[in-house]
């Protein structure tokens, strides 16, 4: 199975005139927004904008917001509004996001959806966000969530069930002991799930409404799914 975007779509995208602009990937947990994005990184040469990953790191490194996020996001709550609105901002500001950049996981309510439809509205040529929701059964998704280990060096994601590592519990590429998240329990994955439909499935229908938005089947392989999320933005692209 082919884990990357081919020559041809690398092609296509470099010989792009205009630049992707922000680039919304949806999903419930465990749909592959992680490594949608990294895909879709390698193609566009945008950054990948994961709050969940941004907040993690905050947890390791301790700062006053990761301590007030770590037992949210260990119960499989949403982290408030205000904190991961401000830390996008800081984020946004970057360079590297001057030509777009890949929302992974936020907005996931229809208050940050609000703050980033008026911050993108505010700029001087307004490119607006276009949405793209990744759709997989949940029993699926339970498999893909409980069996996903992470390397913590180099971030690779296996599952031990569809893509395990060559040797059990080590990283094909580092050989570092692979790490499993908190939040990745039967348990957590439920509350997780309940947030999503209570909290992010309205946000799905607010880019609906707006007519940015597509659906994707991301019960295919890697390559496969990529390639439907660039058809879909391309397309969105056209009329947004
Ligand atoms: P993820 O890695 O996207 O699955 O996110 C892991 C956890 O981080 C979520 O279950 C939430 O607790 C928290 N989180 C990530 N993104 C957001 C967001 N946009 N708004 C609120 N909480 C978030």
């Amino acid at each position: 199975m082919s884990s990357s975007v081919s020559a041809v779509q690398r092609g296509r995208a470099a010989g792009r005139k205009t630049a992707p602009g922000p680039i919304l990937l949806m999903g419930a947990p465990g749909v592959g927004k992680g490594t949608q994005a990294k895909e879709l990184v390698k193609l566009w040469g945008i950054p990948q904008i994961s709050t969940g990953d941004l907040l993690r790191a905050n947890v390791a490194q301790d700062t006053s917001l990761g301590r007030v996020a770590k037992e949210i996001m260990g119960r499989g709550e949403l982290v408030p509004d205000s904190l991961v609105d401000e830390m996008v901002a800081v984020r946004l500001q970057q360079p590297d996001a001057a030509k777009g950049y890949i929302l992974d996981g936020f907005p996931r309510t229809l208050g940050q959806a609000g703050w980033l439809d008026g911050r993108l509205a505010a700029q001087p040529k307004p490119l607006p966000v276009v949405a793209v929701s990744i759709q997989v059964d949940y029993n699926q998704l339970l498999r893909r969530i409980t069996g996903r280990r992470n390397c913590p060096v180099c971030q690779t994601i296996y599952n031990i069930y569809v893509n395990p590592p060559r040797r059990d519990g080590f990283c094909d590429v580092e050989g570092a002991a692979l790490v499993q998240r908190a939040d990745d329990t039967e348990q957590v994955f439920k509350e997780r799930m309940r947030a999503y439909a209570a909290l992010t499935a309205p946000v799905v229908e607010h880019y609906r409404a707006l007519g940015r938005f597509a659906e994707v089947n991301g019960d295919r392989p890697i390559a496969e799914v990529a390639a439907g999320i660039v058809a879909a933005v391309e397309r969105l692209r056209e009329t947004a």
